[in-house]
Formats: C-alpha cells, sequence, structure tokens
C-alpha cells in the first residue's frame, strides 16, 4: 500500500486530500493528514469581519470535519522533514513514513520582523485584518473610530490574496460613507509595488478606482520601521506616512519547519516548485501547493484549488510510474469587493494578464466591471468553499486551465483594457 502524508490541513491540504481519497480506495493508498490545531477559517471572510459584516462564527470550522472517512487526521505541530529518508518529524516524537509528501502548510504571517509593528500602539492604533484574532480586535477599534488618517500598508511581498488590501480601501470608504462620516477619514494605501496590484492592466484599473473615491495611494514605499506611539510609518528611504490609525499586512513567510528541513525551501521558507506540474524541485517524492509553493503567481485559494486538480493527477501519475502532466497554467481569479454592494472579477494565468470578457463563457459573470451580479458571486463562494472546493468536487464551468471562451481576444492579442 502506498503512503501519503498531507501537511497542513487548510484549502490546499483538505481539498487534495479529498481528491485523493476519491480518486482511491483504502485498500490501495493510506492518506495521513496533519495541522497543528483543529479550526478551520474561511479566510476571505476575514476582509467582512472589520466592518461587522460577519464574525467567527460564520467563518471557522473544525478541519478534521472537512475530511472524508478514511483520511487519517493529526493534530501536531510538524518539526521537520527528512526527505532522504522520506519521513516527517513531528513535535510529539511520532515519525511518519512517505512515499508521496505533500507540502500545503501555507504561509505564516511575521509582523515581528517589522521595526516597532508589535511594540507601541499595537492593536491600539496598529492593526492587521489578516488573521482572526486582529480582525476581531480590529472591528471593536472601527467602532469607535471617529476620523482621522487611516493608513492600509502592505509591509512587503509576496502576501496572500494581494488584492485584499485593496478591498479593504474601497470597504472603508463605503463603511465611512454608512456611518456619515467619510468626509472625516483620510484615506490611504501604502504598496511597495509601483502601482495598486501587480498585473499592469488591472493595476492602472484599480489605480483609477482608489482616485475616484478619494483614496490617496502611495507607491514604492518599502516599510522599515511602523512607529505607532508616534503614528507614523517610515520607509526604508526616510519617507514618512503619518497615520491616527493603521491596518498593517505584514512579512509572510513560509512555515518555520522548512526551514528546519535542509533542501525543502527558499531563504523565505517557500518550496520551490515546477510550474507546471508541482512537483517539488527538493525532491521527485514531495509535490507543493497553495500559499506554500513559490510559483509565480498570487498565493490565492482560487490558484490553489487550480492547482490541486493537477497536483492529484500528478500524484496519480508518479505513483503508477508515468510521466507527469505539466498542464498548470497558473490560472487564477479574484472576486474584489468593491463597496456599495458591488465587485469586480479578475482571471488570469502565467501568461495572460487580466482582460476584459465574461467568466467563465461568454454568458457568465462579467470581468473587469464593478457589478451587484460578482459582488452576489463573491458572497456565493464561501459555500462553494465548504461544500464543493474543499469536498473536492469539481464545479461545473470552472477548471483548473484558464478558459478563453468568454475572454475579450483582441484585449488578449494586445493585453490592453480600457482604464474605466
Ligand atoms: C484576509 C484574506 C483574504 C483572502 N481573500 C481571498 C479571496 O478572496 N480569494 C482567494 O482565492 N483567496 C483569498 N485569500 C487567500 C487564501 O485564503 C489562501 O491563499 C489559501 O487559504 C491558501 O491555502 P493553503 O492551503 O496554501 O494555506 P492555509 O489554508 O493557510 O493552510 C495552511 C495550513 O498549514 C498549517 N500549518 C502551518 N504550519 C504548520 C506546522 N508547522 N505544523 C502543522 N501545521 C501547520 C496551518 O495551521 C494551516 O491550517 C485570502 C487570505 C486572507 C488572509
Amino acid at each position: 500500500m502506498d503512503r501519503i502524508v498531507v501537511l497542513g490541513a487548510g484549502t490546499g491540504g483538505t481539498l487534495a486530500a479529498n481528491r485523493l481519497r476519491r480518486a482511491y480506495s483504502e485498500s490501495e493508498v493510506s492518506i495521513t493528514v496533519v495541522d497543528q490545531d483543529d479550526s478551520h477559517v474561511y479566510q476571505p471572510g476575514l476582509l467582512f469581519v472589520p466592518f461587522g459584516l460577519t464574525h467567527k462564527e460564520d467563518i471557522v470550522r473544525p478541519r478534521g470535519r472537512q475530511l472524508h472517512q478514511g483520511i487519517e487526521y493529526l493534530v501536531d505541530p510538524i518539526d521537520r522533514v527528512e526527505f532522504d529518508e522520506r519521513r516527517v518529524h513531528l513535535a510529539d516524537g511520532r515519525d511518519l513514513s512517505y512515499d508521496v509528501l505533500v507540502v500545503a502548510t501555507g504561509a505564516v504571517l511575521a509582523p515581528e520582523e517589522t521595526e516597532g509593528l508589535t511594540g507601541g500602539g499595537w492593536k491600539e492604533k496598529v492593526f492587521t485584518f489578516y488573521d482572526l484574532e486582529g480582525a476581531q480586535a480590529l472591528a471593536e477599534r472601527l467602532e469607535f473610530f471617529d476620523g482621522g488618517r487611516l493608513v492600509v500598508d502592505i509591509v512587503e511581498m509576496p502576501i496572500k490574496c494581494p488584492v485584499a488590501p485593496l478591498e479593504f480601501c474601497f470597504l472603508a470608504d463605503w463603511y465611512f460613507h454608512e456611518q456619515n462620516m467619510r468626509d472625516k477619514v483620510e484615506l490611504t494605501f501604502v504598496t511597495p509595488l509601483d502601482g495598486a496590484f501587480t498585473k499592469p492592466v488591472a493595476s492602472r484599473q484599480l489605480g483609477g478606482m482608489l482616485d475616484q473615491r478619494g483614496i490617496e495611494l502611495v507607491t514604492e514605499f518599502n516599510t522599515g520601521e511602523v512607529d505607532g506611539v508616534g503614528g507614523k510609518l517610515v520607509s526604508y528611504d526616510e519617507r514618512e506616512v503619518p497615520f491616527d490609525l493603521a491596518v498593517v499586512v505584514p512579512v509572510h513567510n513560509g512555515a518555520a519547519y522548512i526551514t528546519r528541513s535542509p533542501g525543502l525551501g527558499d531563504p523565505l521558507g517557500f518550496v520551490p516548485t515546477d510550474e507546471h506540474t508541482l512537483q517539488s524541485k527538493a525532491s521527485p517524492h514531495v509535490f507543493a501547493l497553495g500559499d506554500a509553493a513559490a510559483l509565480p503567481i498570487s498565493k490565492a485559494g482560487s490558484v490553489t484549488h487550480f492547482e490541486g486538480e493537477v497536483l492529484v493527477e500528478n500524484i496519480r501519475r508518479f505513483l503508477a510510474g508515468q510521466p507527469l502532466d505539466a498542464s498548470y497554467d497558473g490560472h487564477a481569479n479574484c472576486f474584489i469587493e468593491t463597496g456599495f454592494s458591488k465587485a469586480m472579477l479578475i482571471d488570469f494565468n502565467y501568461d495572460t494578464e487580466p482582460v476584459s470578457g465574461r467568466f467563465p463563457t461568454s454568458v457568465g459573470l462579467p470581468l473587469m466591471k464593478e457589478s451587484h451580479l460578482n459582488h452576489l458571486g463573491k458572497l456565493l463562494f464561501q459555500w462553494f468553499y465548504w461544500h464543493a472546493l474543499l469536498p473536492g468536487r469539481d464545479i461545473p464551468g470552472v477548471h483548473s486551465a484558464m478558459p478563453t471562451s468568454g475572454k475579450d481576444r483582441q484585449q488578449i492579442a494586445n493585453e490592453e483594457v480600457p482604464t474605466s
């Protein structure tokens, strides 16, 4: 019997384990999943927590209950992997040997790596919504915020869901309008990028949307220090951005055990992985998906989902001694909540920037356009997450390869879309 060990029971580990369980009977393959805790947070929901639009009980479920029968689930921190011996060491001293290892331990927030960030003012004037505790603390603070300079800052790339900080800005604009105090709040978005987003065309469009809402955009700002007491961000080139309230997206690293596993990760603790097959570069027996993989595409749940299909097929081929399928094209898509019950949808891959049109076909959701329909799509996605994506079911019409049928072919050719 082949042994598959999956590290992490978040989005990627859960959907990969469930897809693998469907692909193999229990007598063919044993599947063991390891995570350090038993609380699965629907992370896209964290965006809505600070504005009182959703709450902990709506977005957290037990991890073990998301795994199909016939999957062994262990709750224990991973200590290290020795891939020469094909063995995982857990913190309590247990060892797990494997024929295939799936690394799906995501990205870890490292706020302590930025000078001052967790010092004076942390959780008083300086917050993050990138974890549940932070998002809840920010909700309490926003209730009593009576105006001033609110700054949203990305310290460093890569981060999970690079559009989430922009969505926070758009929702803050909506929220303060709703509170009849928009004129009392100066909103500023501070980013190390040279525009609002990583992809040039979408970046122009999103930058224009910030401008229309009176949200200042500060680019190429590499945050060196967050002075929570003095109320200012300071960049390495000594520029300063003052604030009364800062919402900071901290540095992201790979899980610490990856750096304790010689040869497995890069200096940030992410796992170098083949862009198309998802086999790790460290060992043919190791595959990686989701935020843990070092790939030139956004760290997003949608990416993790699309990768899952190819990864499971490749594990099947690897165990059968067949050549791997090099078909993962970097497909990513994101709903971008833009406030006032609207959202925009972008769909792209390694080679094609987001363009306008419809997704997944010419009668689907509008791309690169704010619409109420996309907002409903964003809200409905949570249902799909728990009931289709995590259980490893296929979502009709949505596949791992980026669809081209609904997209504006001329724009794909030109990689050019209107800025309005
Ligand atoms: C605020 C926010 C908004 C987002 N919005 C969207 C969105 O709208 N759309 C979208 O597609 N994506 C979004 N994302 C990103 C998405 O949630 C992640 O990309 C996705 O969850 C990645 O899945 P993963 O399996 O790689 O990592 P995770 O789901 O984070 O799972 C990693 C798992 O590994 C475990 N782990 C880590 N280290 C260890 C260890 N040493 N021992 C044991 N277990 C360990 C963790 O406990 C965790 O369960 C958002 C993220 C955030 C933070």
